[in-house]
């Protein structure tokens, strides 16, 4: 069983879009990441202190803009705009969940899909669906960054994904499918997903419940990618996978923290990379 290093993938992610933005700067573009943080949510508030890091590390410019919760649906629009004209900036991520009354839609509905690096507009998700995009939304990316890393091949291997959300299941199960994977979605009216489960050579489990994945729920040698980002009884991180004792079933298993979190980040900054590139015709 190898247990995957998701920092050390990410760290070697890191240092290749570092070293491209040495580059661009060096050709007069310095790439620029606007994130958007609405409230006080502390969970949202660790992810964009990660992200800011990362874009130092990488030699990005970064922008934070943290607005009260009592912010208008208006306001947020507007500094939305803003950003999109802003020839600085060429990345723009609104952090989520927004607080209650904010129209989380409308607003990646107003983030320019040329900046939209979350891949979260439905222009570019629409582009994924038919395999031709520039940018891949971050979770699912990184996972596939991770799997091609360790050479593990999708091609005609049974994947299941348990959880179809917008951010992470779905657009994870086209990118499985892209690569040639047998696809099956599970979500909470699957029935016997236990042994749907069970079948599968690649499981992806995307579904916020802490050690939702029992052992009897794998099969042995599968490779198993935890996404989950979760609290056990005592309040202590943890994933949707029960690490401990489904990790001596699998070829290969992602821990939480060190698995699929920092392969976010690390996609986030390929992608700013890349919007500033094509944002500057390079
Ligand atoms: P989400 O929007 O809440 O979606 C959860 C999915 O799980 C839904 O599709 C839901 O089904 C399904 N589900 C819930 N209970 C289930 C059950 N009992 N049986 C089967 N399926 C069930 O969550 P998300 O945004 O995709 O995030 C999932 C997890 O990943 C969370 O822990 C989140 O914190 C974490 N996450 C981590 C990263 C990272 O970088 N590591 C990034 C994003 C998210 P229905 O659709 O039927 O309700």
């Amino acid at each position: 069983m190898v247990i995957i290093d998701g920092k050390k993938v990410s760290a070697e992610v890191k240092q290749q879009v570092a070293e491209e933005t040495k580059k661009l700067i060096a050709q007069g573009v310095a790439p620029g990441l606007a994130v958007i943080l609405v409230g006080d949510d502390p969970a949202s508030r660790v992810y964009v202190n990660n992200k800011k890091k990362a874009c130092e590390l990488v030699g990005f410019k970064s922008v934070e803009y943290k607005l009260p919760a009592e912010t208008t649906q208006e306001e947020l629009l507007s500094l939305v705009q803003e950003l999109n004209n802003r020839k600085d900036i060429n990345g723009i991520l609104c952090q989520l969940p927004l607080p209650k009354g904010l129209d989380e839609n409308a607003v990646i509905e107003a983030i320019s899909p040329l900046k939209d690096v979350d891949a979260f507009h439905k222009q570019n998700v629409g582009r994924i669906m038919i395999g031709d995009y520039d940018f891949l939304p971050c979770t699912p990316a990184g996972i596939m960054e991770m799997l091609k890393a360790y050479h593990i091949s999708v091609d005609g291997k049974n994947c299941v994904v348990i959880g179809r959300s917008n951010i992470v299941g779905k657009p994870m199960a086209m990118l499985l499918l892209h690569q040639n994977g047998t696809v099956t979605i599970c979500h909470s009216h699957t029935k016997n997903l236990k042994e749907i489960a069970k079948e599968a050579d690649i499981l992806v489990a995307a579904v916020g419940i802490p050690k939702f994945v029992t052992a009897d729920m794998v099969k042995d040698g599968a490779v198993v990618i935890d996404v989950g980002m979760d609290r056990d009884e005592e309040g202590k991180l943890c994933g949707d996978v029960d690490f401990d004792n489904v990790k001596d079933k699998c070829s290969f298993i992602t821990p939480v923290p060190g698995g699929v979190g920092p392969m976010t980040i690390a996609t986030l900054m390929k992608n700013t990379l890349k919007a500033a590139k094509l944002q500057n015709n390079l």
